[in-house]
C-alpha cells in the first residue's frame, strides 16, 4: 500500500516487438574515446573509466519533440551506444559479460555543457549537467538475439542535415564486455540497466528546434527535433 500512486516504470521499444524494455538504471562511461577525451581537454586513460548515472525516467522516447531543460545555454549532444542488459551480478568476468546484454540502441547522453564545466572546475558532482529531466534520449532496442554484439560500426550524428559526430565504435577505449565487468565491480547490475556507453569526438550545441537523426548499422535510427 503506497501514500500516493508510484510512478510508471520507465521502459524503451523493442525492435519488432510488442514488448517494452523496462528500464531499472541509466550507466554512462565518460571518456571513452581518446579524441574526445582530447576536445574536452582531458587526459586519455584507459586503466581507470569515468562513470556516472542518470534517472531511469531520464530516458526520452518517442515521438514527441525533447523538451530543451532549464538553466542552461550550451545544451550538447553526445551520441552513443547503449547497452541493455537482460542480467546482471556483481563481478562479472569480461569473457561473461555479453551474456548479460540483451541488446542495444543508439542513444544521446544530452549534457549542460555549461553546468558541467562549472562542476568540474569546481570539483562538484556531475547530476545537475547530466542527470536532467529527458537527458537521455534513446532509440528501439535491437536484441542481440537478432543482430549479435556488434564490436565495431560507424556511430553517426546529423543535425539538420549536417554531420556532427562520426566515429567507429571499434575505437572505444573500454569496451563493453570490459565496461560491464568494471561497473560490476562498483554495483550490483540488473536486468533492465541501461549502458551509455561514451562518446567519440564533434560533441556540440544543439538549440530549439534542431532536428538530430542519430544511428548506428543494424540498430533503429534516433530521430527526433529539440522543442
Ligand atoms: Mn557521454
Amino acid at each position: 500500500m503506497f501514500a500516493f500512486p508510484p510512478h510508471p516504470i520507465p521502459s524503451v521499444a523493442i525492435a519488432g516487438s510488442a514488448e517494452r524494455f523496462p528500464v531499472h538504471r541509466i550507466y554512462c562511461v565518460g571518456r571513452n574515446y581518446a579524441a574526445h577525451a582530447q576536445e574536452m581537454g582531458a587526459a586519455v586513460e584507459r586503466e581507470t573509466p569515468t562513470f556516472f548515472m542518470k534517472p531511469a525516467d531520464a530516458v526520452w522516447s518517442g515521438d514527441d519533440p525533447v523538451p530543451y531543460p532549464p538553466a542552461t545555454s550550451n545544451l550538447q549532444h553526445e551520441i552513443e551506444l547503449v547497452v541493455a542488459l537482460q542480467s546482471g551480478g556483481r563481478d562479472i568476468a569480461a569473457s561473461a559479460a555479453l551474456d548479460c546484454v540483451f541488446g542495444y540502441a543508439v542513444g544521446l547522453d544530452l549534457t549542460r555543457r555549461d553546468l558541467q564545466a562549472v562542476a568540474k572546475a569546481n570539483g562538484n558532482p556531475w547530476d545537475t549537467a547530466k542527470g536532467f529531466d529527458a537527458s537521455a534520449p534513446i532509440g528501439a532496442i535491437a536484441a542481440a538475439a537478432s543482430i549479435g554484439h556488434p564490436t565495431s560500426g560507424e556511430l553517426r550524428l546529423e543535425v539538420n542535415g549536417s554531420i556532427r559526430q562520426q566515429a567507429d565504435t571499434a575505437d572505444m577505449l573500454l569496451r563493453v564486455p570490459r565496461i560491464i565487468a568494471e561497473l560490476s565491480k562498483l554495483f550490483e547490475l540488473q536486468a533492465g540497466d541501461l549502458i551509455y556507453t561514451g562518446t567519440p569526438a564533434g560533441v556540440g550545441p544543439l538549440l530549439r528546434g534542431d532536428r538530430f537523426v542519430a544511428s548506428f548499422p543494424a540498430l533503429p535510427v534516433l530521430a527526433g527535433s529539440i522543442a
